[in-house]
């Protein structure tokens, strides 16, 4: 990963103006450039990098990407095909590399639209939505529309762009590629061909339905069920849902950011579900039963007689799904005791009476004018 951080590869720090990072880009291309380090191959593989790098980086709406959705973007990872209802995984498939994902998002959001350099044949753009769940949706799953407007291949012209799908022909330019070398003073600098506009090919009649692009934008509606035990962060890959790509290219894929909303009484710790509660000072010493609230039914938990303040009772596999790992965590209740901050005069009789019998000495200054109860009783009474 580190050799593919864009930043290290241009020796910049990452807060770097957009002056800096094309100063250093310049410097390093001038000294890596092939012509300057002919046959030398370990020069050559350093000067792609240089330029993948300032392709991204030397674009502000590339960088913030980059930015955005760089290295940590991708760290919560899925088992490939781990979620029923067409889930294909979402970032860190296999053991791929942060750079072999991440060139992919970026040809993904990128590339193609309105006719990539290398012309032809490419995959659609990805789209990416933000989707906000309560914290039950998230932990027990739930299904979802989201409303896209995405290109979809042009069905009169069969997405090639030319009326009828016919008279289409490879630009003559560029003998199909897209690019042409231009000689640059020192150097030979690679264009986009003007004839075809990089798209390799010259439609001489265009589709009047989606005016030669090949694709039509349409509104849609996609339905799909979000697996239980998703949390915040996560990223969920919607394979094929993205826009159409050009001229016969795979679609891109739709992926969804995951928001979850907090709860009031549940707090998620991994693939627990923690609950707090509070037992009365009678409850705590005789026992009883409590109904704690899960994310079904209500969980009837036996209290023991003297339980203290600060007791954890975990009750197994009533915690939330994990969608990666299929575990299921534990539902942890967290006991406090509480204590009466207001007594009426038969309770602190009662108590009062407790401390004599329990031998518990009186608090100092608890003399019977102006003693700790004389005045507990002057609040309250
Ligand atoms: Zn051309
Ligand atoms: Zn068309």
């Amino acid at each position: 990963m580190s050799s593919k951080d864009y930043y290290s590869v241009l020796g910049v720090s990452r807060s770097a103006s957009a002056d800096e990072i094309k100063k250093a880009y310049r410097k390093l291309a001038m000294q890596y450039h092939p012509d300057r380090n002919p046959g030398d191959k370990a020069a050559e593989a350093q000067f792609k990098l240089i330029n993948e790098a300032y392709e991204v980086l030397g674009d502000a709406k590339k960088r913030q990407v980059y930015d955005t959705v760089g290295p940590q973007g991708f760290s919560e990872g899925f088992d490939p095909g781990g979620f029923p209802g067409g889930f294909s995984g979402g970032f860190g498939r296999g053991s791929g590399s942060f750079g072999d994902i991440f060139s992919e998002v970026m040809d993904g959001f990128f590339g193609g639209m309105g006719g990539s350099a290398s012309g032809g044949r490419s995959q659609g753009e990805h789209i990416l939505r933000q989707v906000d769940l309560s914290f039950e949706e998230a932990a027990l799953g739930k299904e979802i529309s989201i409303k896209i407007a995405r290109w979809e291949s042009c069905a009169p012209c069969s997405g090639n762009g030319s009326k009828n799908g016919k008279s289409v022909t490879v630009c003559s330019t560029c003998r199909g590629t897209g690019l042409i070398r231009v000689q640059q003073g020192f150097f030979i600098v690679q264009r986009t061909c003007n004839a075809c506009g990089g798209e390799g090919r010259v439609i001489s009649e265009i589709c009047p339905a989606c005016s030669g692009k090949g694709r039509i934008s349409v509104d849609r509606t996609i339905t799909r069920s979000i697996p239980a035990g998703v949390t915040t962060g996560m990223r969920v890959r919607i394979s094929g849902e993205g826009h159409a790509g050009l001229q016969g290219g795979p679609a891109g894929d739709l992926y969804l950011d995951i928001s979850v909303r907090p709860h009031p009484v549940f707090v998620r710790e991994g693939d627990d579900l923690v609950v707090e509660k509070n037992l009365t000072l009678t409850q705590a010493i005789f026992g009883t039963t409590l109904e704690i609230p899960t994310l079904g039914a209500g969980y009837p938990l036996k209290v023991d007689p003297g339980t203290q303040p600060g007791t954890v009772r975990r009750i197994r596999g009533k915690g939330i799904a994990n969608p990666a790992t299929k575990g299921i965590g534990d539902l942890v209740v967290r006991l406090g005791v509480e204590i009466p901050t207001r007594l009426t005069r038969e309770q602190r009789e009662i108590l009062e009476r407790y401390a004599e019998v329990s031998g518990d000495a009186p608090a100092a200054g608890s003399s019977p004018d102006g003693g700790l109860f004389s005045k507990v009783k002057s609040i309250f009474d």
